[in-house]
């Protein structure tokens, strides 16, 4: 009995192993010598998208059983050497740009902003999308609420009350993510599960009990003045 119990535990276990490979494409790069040394190189990295998606499962996506979550066998990161933007995302592959590692001067220190960009690159890869009906926005604003509630938000990101429509994406739709989390205890993961295999706007409503734009309209007005 004993045995047997153990044996379907590792089985269960087995299943939800996720595995996380890094591939430095370009190690000359100044990209990857600041990979190294400033954020911590492979070994940290291994360490870190280990911690975020039992972040994901545990907290952003109250996801306890395989069952609930999507099955993903293995997240890549590839740092390669590209312009254009700091990460990219498709699948479950995350390719970070080692121009924009290397280049970047902002509000966080490097390690940091690196965590806080696994944050939301790896919310892609355990979110449902829909199945691609949902839109970018949502999704977008679902990754940035993910860092939001990391604590990694960089200082540059919108204030709370920012913007003129929920679903403006990103970090003008996580705060409000965040406001609808006040009301609805999990909202978000509410929300993602529901996400499964489509979207519809009305999800909010059956979630909430109130009309998106009812809640939006709530929204700003806990932060008067603030318009952008
Ligand atoms: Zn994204």
């Amino acid at each position: 009995m004993c045995t047997l119990l153990v044996i379907f535990s590792v089985s269960i276990h087995g299943i939800s192993a996720v595995n996380y490979d890094i591939v430095v494409a370009a190690p000359q790069h100044p990209g990857s010598i600041k990979f190294q040394k400033v954020i911590g190189g492979i070994p940290f990295t291994k360490q870190l998208m280990g911690q975020i998606n039992n972040y994901l499962w545990s907290t952003i996506l109250k996801q306890n059983t395989p069952a609930d979550r999507k099955p993903v066998d293995v997240v890549k990161v590839a740092l390669s050497d590209f312009k254009g933007g700091e990460a990219v995302t498709v699948g479950t592959l995350i390719n970070v740009s080692l121009v924009y590692l290397n280049d970047y001067n902002g509000p966080l220190d490097l390690k940091k902003e690196f965590m806080s960009l696994l944050h939301h690159e790896m919310t892609h890869c355990f979110q449902w999308n829909g199945a691609n009906t949902a839109p970018v926005t949502v999704v977008e604003g679902i990754a940035d609420y993910t860092i939001l509630k990391a604590n990694l938000y960089p200082p540059g990101f919108m204030p709370r009350g920012a913007g003129d429509r929920w679903d403006k994406g990103y970090d003008y739709t996580a705060p409000f993510f965040e406001y609808c989390d006040t009301l609805v205890p999990d909202f978000v993961a509410k929300l993602n599960n529901m996400m499964r295999t489509h979207y519809d706007v009305s999800f909010i409503k059956t979630i909430t009990g109130k009309p998106v734009e009812q809640l939006w309209m709530d929204y700003k007005a806990k932060y008067p003045g603030v318009n952008k």
